[in-house]
């Protein structure tokens, strides 16, 4: 789940050509990609999707039908109900006889605003374990037709709480382990817009029903709002439960929120991250202590803090050295799957060649090596 942007410009940022490493060395065995249709083929791995974000329109059109949407949203706050009724297409859907029909126009949104009502409308529409079930379901057979092999995928745990299902019913969901790929992981966000001391005490009892296909911990929301130095204690808690931890930084603030993330909760990953690239001192610090990113670009442009692919600087923080590792975040409302972020970075210079090494090193900033060398080609 992405931040809103503020329209930020890469001013004070590092040079290219600086004269650190190159984040991904090339290996033997490193598939060639030398095309959009090898990048298509080739065995991926995605570190950072929502679950919700990635869900299909195929199981909206369901869900639809199971659960009429003017119905659907009939408990929601008044002030929810207007975020939502905001949205151009979500009013289409509500006024059609065949919601089904226009369930595509929840994803035509045309503003940030359009976007977060989009977002909220599809919390109403997983109301029991058997959706979460099928949700995820779907959402498998939408990463295998892409050929992504090893997926970790983020659930915000409070926002299924919140529309009905029991956190141990959302664990023993989890806990299943389909055969057949990818094989997925999870990383549970405990949404930090509900504060440190309600995350702490929902961590404790994730900790207590974890099942083991749960590897890691992040926190979504608002990190304008909410910036990560107050919730560590919730990663010590994790560590110490054995969660591997990332956290989403850097993307709605800018460089200190990533120091805080590094030095105050001492994330082994960043979700987004990018706005480090405004402190060199930060760029080079992450880039000597192999801390990856995980960058989705087009989320990063359709949210507007960056106005343009061309004016993202996930170049610039290639060329310093950062481990980076290219992921879709919210593919389903940002309309792009894991092969079109890849092939979007030749815009920003990279040439196929870069681009299959950072599809391959994906595998290795995996929270679950093994699982993911499993799946690595
Ligand atoms: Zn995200």
């Amino acid at each position: 789940m992405p931040e809103a942007g503020r329209g930020l410009t890469m001013d004070g940022g590092i040079r290219p050509g600086s004269t650190l490493a190159q984040s991904v060395s090339r290996s033997p065995d490193t598939p060639d990609v030398a095309s959009r249709a090898d990048l298509e083929a080739l065995p991926k791995a995605e570190l950072h999707l929502h679950l919700r974000g990635a869900m299909p329109l195929s199981y909206l059109r369901t869900k639809f039908r199971k659960y009429p949407p003017g119905r659907a949203i009939e408990s929601a706050r008044p002030r929810l109900r207007d975020r939502m009724l905001s949205q151009a297409g979500i009013r289409r859907i509500l006024s059609s006889a065949n919601p089904s029909r226009e369930a595509h126009r929840l994803f035509a949104y045309s503003s940030f605003d359009g976007f977060l009502a989009s977002y909220l409308f599809t919390g109403y529409f997983v109301r029991e374990a058997e959706d979460l079930r099928e949700l995820v379901s779907t959402v498998r057979q939408t990463l295998r037709e892409q050929h992504v092999t090893y997926a970790e995928i983020t659930v915000s745990v409070p926002e299924y709480i919140m529309h009905g299902i029991p956190l141990d019913e959302i664990m023993a969901v989890l806990a299943e382990e389909p055969d057949g790929s990818p094989t997925v992981r999870w990383i549970v966000d405990l949404v930090r817009d509900f504060g440190p001391d309600a995350c702490e005490e929902l961590l404790e009892r994730v900790l207590a029903l974890r099942p083991p296909s749960l590897v890691g911990l992040t926190l979504g929301g608002r990190e304008h709002v909410h910036p990560p130095a107050p919730f560590r204690r919730v990663y010590e808690i994790a560590r110490e439960g054995g969660l591997r931890t990332t956290v989403h930084a850097g993307e709605g603030r800018g460089p200190e929120s990533v120091w805080d993330a590094v030095r105050i909760l001492e994330v082994e990953r960043i979700g987004h991250g990018v706005r480090a690239v405004e402190d060199p001192s930060l760029v080079r610090f992450l880039a000597e202590h192999r801390i990856p990113l995980e960058v989705c670009p087009t989320s990063n442009v359709r949210t507007a803090i960056y106005a343009s692919i061309e004016a993202h600087p996930v170049r610039m923080l290639f060329e310093a050295g950062v481990p980076l590792s290219i992921s879709t975040d919210d593919p389903s409302f940002f309309g792009v799957s894991l092969a079109e972020e890849l092939a979007g970075l030749r815009r920003v210079g990279f040439s196929w060649s870069e681009i299959g090494d950072l599809a391959h090193g994906a595998f290795g900033m995996a929270f679950d090596p093994l699982a993911a060398a499993a799946q690595d080609p």
